[in-house]
Order: C-alpha cells, then structure tokens, then sequence
C-alpha cells in the first residue's frame, strides 16, 4: 500500500458476496477507502433476481446453529466459526435496518415480505452507494498478478494496462468455466473440481411423468448403494422427480452421484417413516372388514395418498380395476405394503432445477483463513460465497454463507485499511 494514498480495494463478482463484501467494507472505512465492485456481466446481483423463484429465500430461520450447519454439504465444519461472527440473525438484522421487511414461512424460509427479490437488490445496491462503493459492470477481470509491494495488478477486458490495487476480494461465484478457474490459477490457488449440486432425478417411467405436478408431503427417499437418505415433500415431474427430498438428496450425493454418471436405484417410501408394514396391515385389514364391498382402486384409503397416485401403486401392484377390498389376497396386499412404503426407481440421469442450482468444489477451504477470509497463500487477497467450497441445500442456506462470508472479509479489508 502507496503511503498518503487511499487504499484501493477491488470486489471481483457483484452478486450477493460481493456487494455485501464491498458494504461491509465501507460501513467500516467512513469513504476513506476507493472500493470498487467489478462485474464481468452486464447485470449486477443477477443472481438475487431469480433466485427464490423471483421472490429471493434470504436465509433460513434455524436459531440453533447446529442445526444450521448441517444444511451444509460442503462446509459444515469450516462455517461453525464464520457463523458464530455473522449469523442468520444478523442477516435478518441488517436487512430490516436496510428497509427490507422479512417474513419466515412455515417451513423456516425467510423473504422479503414484499415477495420482490427486487426489494433486496434495491437495498443492496442503495447500501453500496451511500457507502460511496463505485460498481462497474462489463468489467472482466482476466488475471491477477502479485506486486512486490503487497499489492496487485490486475488486468481486465483483455486490455493490456494493469489496474493496481491493494487488496482483492474475489467473489466471482460458482467456478463451472474455465476463466474462472483461470483466475484462480493466477492466484495460486487450488480448488475441488466441480460438479453441479440442487438438481432432480430423471426417472423414465410413463406411468410415474403421467402424474407430473402431484405431490407428497412426507416421503423417505433412500439410495442405498451411496448410503444416503432423506425426508421431506416429494414432487412428481414429466421427468422423474423433483421437490426438496430429492434436491437435498442431490446435494448430499453431488459428488458420488456424478461419479456414477447419475445412474442409480432408488427406493421411495411415499408415506414417510410413521407408516409402518404393522400400521398399513392395520389399515387394509379394517378396509377388508368394514368395507369390504368397495373398490379398492377408487379411493385411497389413506390421507397422505393422492388418489391418482393410489390408483397407479394400485395398478403397479396388479391390483385389478373393479377387485373389492374383501376380494384382496395375502400376496396383493404384501406386494402393495411394499410398494406404498419400499418403491424402487432406476435413476438415468440428472436435469437441472431451473429454479435453484449451486456448485459443489471451489477454492479449497485449508488455504483459507476462515477467521478473515483472507488467502493463507496470497496476502490480502480474500475470498467470499461459492467460489469457495462451500455450498448448502435450498432454503436459503446458500445466500446465507454468502452473507457471511462477504461480511466477515468485507470487515477484515476494512480494518487493515484503517490501520
Ligand atoms: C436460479 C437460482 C435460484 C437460487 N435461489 C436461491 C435462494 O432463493 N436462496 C439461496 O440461498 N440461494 C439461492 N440460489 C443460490 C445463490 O444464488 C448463490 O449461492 C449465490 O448467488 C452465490 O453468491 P455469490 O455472490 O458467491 O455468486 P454469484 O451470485 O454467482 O455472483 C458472482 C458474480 O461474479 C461475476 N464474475 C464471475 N467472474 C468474474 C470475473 N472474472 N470478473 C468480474 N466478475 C465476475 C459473475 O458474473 C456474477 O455476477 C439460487 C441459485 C440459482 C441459480
């Protein structure tokens, strides 16, 4: 850093990490600092726009921060401290400070109450200005190279005279292309190679896409040969099958699964794990007793079961259109316990939810101080969001860390420029 001159910071990404990063960093300098926010694109927090379906889900309304962290795949260790200093309360605390009203849905989502993902953009961008944070888009930054001052030079749009600078955070967010993984090979840094996670199964199977838009509340989904399971509302798609069971399960397995070219079986449990083989034994037996004249596939006899996909286990089971339920044989109605509670689907591949989509791998978290951000190779050079590898199911998990993270380095760069 030139003594007498103003410190220069530069945030390479202007989506959450990076505007909350360059925020931070100016609450904390009182514009006695030149930060500047460069975006490759033409759009700043673009990303914000679409995501939560147009409505931005902020953050996750998870006290406990245990329970927190294990929404976390990748970084569920490494984020207990980064958490502690920036938590999902303080989210909710600056965004309220900062005009934004947030509301928490039933299932622990928070949004804006405005159902505008506008309404957090707005207040993004109004805090980046009034804390004199200069943006500017259609910057691309192509390489970093260290100064021998401590500082760096950086090259952008290709262009051949370097912008010195003194200290970087580098928040370009999931690192899918080639020039990012470029950038930070100009820095030294190592990354785990990445993979897409938060996407749904493609399942072929006409009977199964005949239903697409049904849904269960409670299903169990298991793969067995990864070792992996989870529960939660299950959706059925015109491809196979969607909803936050099987995003959970994609984030879980993102990396065995991409191993395996996405080509797996796995196991449904429609009803959840409160229905037991005893239960639902308990229940076609009554059937069979009280009602025993009725049509077995006309209604489902159970509330957790739509009847369109009652009527197709039913099928599926060989369960005959007109058979009464007093007509039911022992083999039917094992074959049907076992399909309402142990389904098996061959998994063919992998289609990616429009809606929400994070990289798994970025920067390997062991070359980076996680009290600061600050690279353990490079000096002042920081790291924030997911160019790092860290990444978190949906519920608003990852704009979560990307808070964090930009704040806690936006903080860092902000107290050595002051000292
Ligand atoms: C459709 C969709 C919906 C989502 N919904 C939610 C949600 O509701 N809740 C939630 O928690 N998460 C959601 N996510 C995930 C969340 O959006 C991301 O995890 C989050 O945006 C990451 O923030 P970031 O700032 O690290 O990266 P990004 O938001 O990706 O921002 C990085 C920015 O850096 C720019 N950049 C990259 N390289 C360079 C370069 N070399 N020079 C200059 N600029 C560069 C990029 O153009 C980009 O604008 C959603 C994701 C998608 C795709």
């Amino acid at each position: 850093m030139v003594l007498d001159q103003v410190p220069r910071v530069i945030i390479i990404g202007g989506g959450a990490a990076g505007f909350f990063g360059a925020i931070a960093c100016a609450e904390n300098t009182n514009g006695d600092v030149d930060i500047r926010i460069f975006e490759k694109s033409s759009k700043f927090l673009s990303k914000v726009k679409i995501s939560g379906g147009g409505r931005c889900n902020v953050t996750h309304d998870l006290v406990d921060s245990l329970s927190f962290l294990e929404n976390y795949p990748r970084g569920e260790r490494e984020l207990i401290g980064p958490l502690t200093r920036w938590s999902q309360e303080d989210t909710v605390w600056w965004f309220r400070e900062h005009g934004v009203d947030l509301k928490t849905e039933e299932d622990g989502r928070i949004f804006p109450v405005s159902d505008s993902s506008q309404t957090v953009i707005d207040s993004l961008t109004s805090a980046a200005r009034n804390g004199g944070v200069i943006t500017k888009e259609n910057f691309h930054v192509n390489q970093i190279i260290k100064s021998d001052d401590g500082g760096f030079h950086i090259y952008v749009n290709g262009e051949e005279k370097p912008i010195e600078v003194d200290f970087i955070l580098i928040a370009s967010g999931g690192i899918r292309s080639g020039s990012s993984r470029e950038l930070l090979h100009s820095v030294d840094h190592k990354y785990s190679y990445p993979v897409p996670s938060l996407f749904t199964f493609e399942i072929k199977d006409n009977e199964l896409n005949d239903l697409s838009g049904l849904s269960v509340d409670h299903a169990d989904v298991e793969v067995s040969s990864l070792g992996i399971k989870n529960s939660g509302p299950l959706l059925i798609t015109h491809w196979g099958l969607s909803g936050p069971v099987i995003l959970k399960l994609s984030a879980l397995g993102a990396r065995l699964m991409e191993k395996i070219n996405y080509q797996f079986t796995i196991r449904v449990n429609w009803l959840g794990d409160t229905w037991t083989n005893d239960r639902l034994r308990q229940v076609i037996d009554s059937r069979r007793d009280d009602r025993g004249s009725r049509i077995v596939e006309k209604k489902s006899p159970l509330k957790e079961m739509p009847n369109r996909l009652w009527k197709r286990i039913c099928r599926k089971t060989g369960i005959k259109n007109g058979l009464k339920w007093s007509e039911l044989t022992r083999d039917s109605i094992i074959k049907l316990i076992n399909h309402l509670i142990s389904e098996e689907f061959e998994v063919t591949g992998k289609s990616l939810n429009k809606e929400e989509f994070v990289t798994c791998g970025g920067v390997k978290l062991e070359d980076i101080d996680l009290r600061t951000m600050e690279s353990k190779i490079v000096k002042n050079l920081f790291f924030a969001g997911e160019v790092m590898d860290v990444d978190g199911i949906t519920g608003g998990f990852n704009f979560q860390s990307a808070w964090t993270t930009g704040r806690i380095a936006g903080e860092e760069i902000a107290r050595r420029c002051m000292t």
